[in-house]
């Protein structure tokens, strides 16, 4: 961990000052990459809090391109938790499609592409893309929908310009190493009036809050730690219009609270065992807890 770098806020740009949030925890190599959903292994990089706009963000990070080797070795991982996530997921794409003329869609981090196959049957899509750089995770789509993703990242010149109704990521914004930069190729393949449509963690929800500092939120996984308020500013600073903000519902199995929860390992594996053997794992809970949807249109 050497080489990392000092990072600006992306809302306030450069020359805003911030004040130390939490310290960092870096013991220990990262060598088996980055994996959504695996369990958190309480790396993490120093975060900050913008004087300016009150973001959270990681200082001093990894490179860019150091961050992206290692989500490129980082392995796909099938639970059961995917099947809740997808269901709610799936319901946001069905009102950010409702009143759209034509309906191509464009997935940011498509992952193996399951959520694009079932939107795509869903809500009668005209065209659908994914773009995926894991690819371990693209080699793991089913063959109706692989030959729709690009396994690249995110980069200009995978689509003609302006030439989607709806960009959409799930659980990827907060993993950006550069949002202005990200947020300019979002615009740039929506048509005018086109919509985005995001979904991650908002750092002021109630898990997070109540956990404070020990909120597995809080790892090396993400740079960026985003609330209603920096989201909005954000794409306002791209000219998008802000349609809606809000806490989003979201499915947990019983299991995989556990799993993610501050504890020891020990306690956490025992915890995990004893609901196991009473057959409590799969119950499924809902509850507003970590996410936030946001629904902006790029200006006619
Ligand atoms: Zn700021």
């Amino acid at each position: 961990m050497a080489n990392l770098k000092d990072v600006t806020c992306p809302v306030c740009g450069p020359g805003m000052s911030y004040t130390v949030f939490s310290p960092a925890h870096l013991t220990g190599a990262v060598s088996q990459g980055f994996t959504a959903r695996k369990t958190p292994d309480k790396l993490k990089f120093r975060y900050v809090r913008c004087r300016g706009c009150g973001l959270i963000y990681a200082n001093p990070v990894l490179p860019p391109e150091s961050l992206s080797a290692l989500y490129n070795v980082g392995g796909f991982i099938q639970e059961p938790q995917l099947e809740n996530m997808l269901s709610d997921y799936l319901a946001q794409i069905g009102r950010a499609t409702t009143g759209l003329a034509c309906k191509r869609v464009l997935e940011v981090g498509c992952a193996n592409g399951e959520l694009l196959l079932r939107a795509r049957e869903a809500f009668g899509l005209d065209e659908v893309w994914g773009v995926e750089p894991c690819a371990e995770a693209y080699e793991a789509a089913d063959m109706r929908i692989k030959p729709h993703i690009l396994a690249d990242i995110f980069r200009e010149g995978l689509f003609p310009p302006g030439h989607f109704d709806l960009v959409m990521f799930f659980q990827v914004f907060d993993h950006i190493p550069a949002p202005n930069e990200f947020l300019n190729l979002v615009a740039h393949y929506l048509r005018p009036g086109g919509r985005l449509l995001a979904l991650h963690h908002n750092i002021r929800a109630p898990m997070p809050v109540l956990l404070g500092r020990h909120a597995p939120t809080f790892n090396i996984q993400h740079v960026f730690l985003w609330d209603k308020h920096t989201m909005r500013r954000i794409l306002e600073n791209h000219g998008f219009t802000v349609e809606g903000i809000h806490g989003c519902w979201n499915s947990y199995y019983v299991d995989h609270v556990l799993r993610m929860l501050p504890l020891p390992r020990i306690v956490k594996n025992t915890l995990r065992k004893a609901l196991g053997g009473l057959g409590l794992g799969n119950l499924r809970l809902r509850a507003y807890v970590e996410n936030m949807v946001t629904l902006a249109t790029k200006p006619a």
